[in-house]
């Protein structure tokens, strides 16, 4: 499952997105960085101790920003931990945030050479963002940050935990890119 943007490829995969060997993984953070469930947790546990020495160093990441950190243990080189909305029903600014986040997240990744990024679904876990709507705001979001030129990105890898997102997922991707 492919598209492509300029020179970027857009890829969607089902798995763990601690096992995926790119240059840089992003992590769907809490504000405080120092750990918590979901994925959050299986990065910091698959990382290793170090990582939650660098994170309190970092001391906290607001909604909707982004901050960069080695991997340590992960096959991947940089952690990107970004930290999307709790979803409250859709009315509380989710849709400004969640894009912030990926935003953020791509313009960390670009300012650090990082060519290939796999994202998780960032806040449609405890977060409550509904995946439609959560999966349509990222999507837009990378078409948009490509859209702009060259930024050194030429991977772009969607990981999802669960097969049965994928349907939804390349419905979006075939709307928003090309083949
Ligand atoms: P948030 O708090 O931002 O909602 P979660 O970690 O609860 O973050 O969930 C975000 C998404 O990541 C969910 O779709 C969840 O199924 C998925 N997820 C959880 N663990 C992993 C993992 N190891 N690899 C990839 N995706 C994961």
């Amino acid at each position: 499952m492919e598209w492509k943007s300029g020179s970027c490829l857009i890829k969607i995969v089902t798995g763990d997105i601690t096992e995926i060997r790119v240059d840089a993984i992003v992590n769907a953070a809490n504000n405080s960085l120092l750990g918590g469930g979901g994925v959050d947790g299986a990065i910091h546990r698959k990382a290793g101790p170090q990582l939650l020495g660098e994170c309190r160093k970092i001391g906290g990441c607001p909604t909707g920003e982004a901050r960069i950190t080695g991997a340590y243990n992960l096959a991947a080189d940089h952690i990107i931990h970004t930290v999307g909305p709790v979803y409250r029903g859709g009315h509380s600014g989710e849709e400004a945030l969640l894009a912030s986040a990926y935003r953020s997240s791509l313009e960390l990744a670009e300012k650090n050479g990082v060519e290939s990024l796999a994202f998780p679904a960032i806040s449609a876990g405890v977060y409550g963002y509904p995946m439609n709507q959560a999966e349509e705001t990222a999507l837009i979001t990378i078409r948009d940050f490509l859209k702009t030129g060259d930024r050194g990105l030429r991977e772009i890898i969607l990981v999802l935990f669960s097969r049965s997102y994928v349907p939804l997922y390349v419905e979006i991707a075939d709307r928003l890119f090309e083949k």
